[in-house]
């Protein structure tokens, strides 16, 4: 207690005040983010306005974050990019459950949104995570019968997650719905998924339909699908929907791109319904609940460091990654903990698919380093040719040429293998100390103490 005390103090010694003329500074900076990240104007300036309310009368209190917190510099701009992202998160955070099940009978699931923004593939997701992980039975209903490919693409996407698809072929959007809860009935199936027809944009004929559809078989969920690069019109759009429908979740997709995903506001300004789900990419595995603090990370530009470590928790027992976390982002961290990450990435699946969650990460690597998986086999068989010392100590390398000669015919691969990889560990080091300054003023990673 008395060392993460003297932390705190010592970091409160090098606090800035937060005073009304530096607030205007980092309200500049945070509202060139926001709008950077697509938020819509008109939510931006609501935003900040209750942002800037709350920041002039907070007296800054800032947690120690761990051992070695005295490293770690807290400027007042990053103070107050603290106070937006917490209240980005509250901003977005829902209470309630995510799916409302209906108490007898299938439960509706309804989905909506504009052409191309995602609604089969995030039906055949939703299908799949409602069987993988909620252990219920859906039914997928093919209603979009707009494009003579729609419901042969659903047919696909059900096969090959073995979830049964319904149509009537020739029948009207509102008759196959209707329909749909005796095939549910007849099949055993308890969730019901009704992916409908889009437009290019909101038209009176969609509206209708969909609206028709929904007092056929009042779905208890109406979600709408959301393309994270939609950007500005995410307002108008959501607005749409919303003033006819009534929406109760969104699901924002294609997040596995480079979209800030300010989207994620504007909807929740406009609508109030939440996000609940994302897409981060094409297959029926790529989709996740929503975090609000991952976002808040990524709408501010940081990064989603703590959905790269929900993936290493997966894989890796919850308390070593949170450890891992923590020595990553306070510059403790070694060859020997890098080794052990090797592993574990191994085991995660793709490197690509990890760099893809950390927006300008792959701009950090250093040149020639690339995301080959084979290349970690490689690494780990050099790595395991190291001593003892010099897996605490990496330096020890550059600075004795003679352990690179001796390291790189231990693990029969070329001497410049082994300096490069030596460079590349030290990078990294380098990059996640910074990475460890920016996060420090979070004070602390969400769900890790
Ligand atoms: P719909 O017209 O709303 O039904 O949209 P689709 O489900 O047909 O999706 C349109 C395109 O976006 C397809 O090529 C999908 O593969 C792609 N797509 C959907 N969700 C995602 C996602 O989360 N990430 C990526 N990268 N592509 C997606
Ligand atoms: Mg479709």
């Amino acid at each position: 207690i008395s060392k993460g005390f003297k932390n705190a103090k010592n970091r409160l010694a090098g606090l800035e005040e937060l005073t009304e003329q530096n607030i205007e500074t980092a309200l500049r900076e945070v509202r060139l983010s926001l709008l950077e990240a697509d938020v819509e104007l008109s939510v931006v300036k609501a935003f900040l306005a209750r942002v800037k309310e709350k920041a002039l009368g907070e007296t800054v209190r800032v947690r120690a974050k761990g051992t070695d917190g005295s490293t770690v510099k807290v400027r007042a701009g990053d103070v107050f990019t603290k106070i937006c992202h917490d209240e980005l998160v509250a901003f977005m955070s829902a209470d309630g459950e995510s799916i409302r099940f209906a108490d007898a009978g299938p439960t509706g699931i309804m989905m909506v949104g504009l052409q191309g923004s995602g609604k089969t593939t995030s039906s055949a997701k939703f299908a799949r995570f409602l069987q993988k992980d909620l252990k219920k039975k859906p039914l997928l209903v093919a209603a979009d019968m707009q494009r003579p490919a729609a419901v042969e693409q659903l047919m696909v996407l059900g096969k090959s997650i073995g979830v049964p698809v319904f149509n009537i072929p020739g029948a009207s959007p509102v008759e196959i719905c209707s329909k749909a809860r005796d095939e549910a009935k007849a099949k055993g199936c308890d969730v019901i998924i009704y992916d409908t027809a889009g437009r290019l944009a909101i038209d009176d004929a969609l509206m209708e339909e969909l609206a028709a559809i929904k007092t056929n078989v009042a779905p208890q969920n109406i979600f709408l699908v959301v393309d994270a690069m939609i950007g500005q019109d995410a307002v108008k759009v959501s607005k749409g929907f919303h003033d006819r429908l009534d929406l109760t979740g969104v699901i924002l997709t294609k997040l596995d791109g480079d979209a800030r995903g300010g989207a994620a506001l504007s909807v929740r300004e406009v609508t109030g319904a939440p996000v609940r789900y994302v897409g981060m990419g094409e297959g029926t595995d790529k989709f996740e609940e929503f975090r609000p603090d991952g976002m808040a990370s990524r709408v501010l530009g940081m990064g989603d460091v703590v959905g790269l470590m929900k993936d290493f928790q997966s894989v890796v027992d919850e308390k070593k990654a949170a450890e891992d976390a923590m020595k990553m982002l306070e510059g403790n961290f070694t060859l020997d903990d890098f080794l052990q990450q090797i592993k574990t990435i191994q085991k995660m699946g793709s490197l690509k698919d990890i760099v893809a969650k950390m927006p300008g990460m792959d701009q950090m690597m250093p040149p020639g380093v690339d995301l080959d998986d084979r290349e970690l086999v490689r690494i780990e068989a050099i790595i395991q040719s190291f001593t003892k010392a010099e897996r605490r100590d990496p330096y020890a390398i550059v600075r004795e040429p003679s352990r690179a000669a001796r390291i790189a015919k231990g693990s029969a691969t070329p001497e410049v293998a082994v300096n490069e990889l030596v460079q590349k560990f030290l990078f990294m080091k380098q990059m996640m100390d910074g990475l460890g300054q920016n996060m420090g003023m979070m004070g602390k990673i969400p769900g890790m103490n």
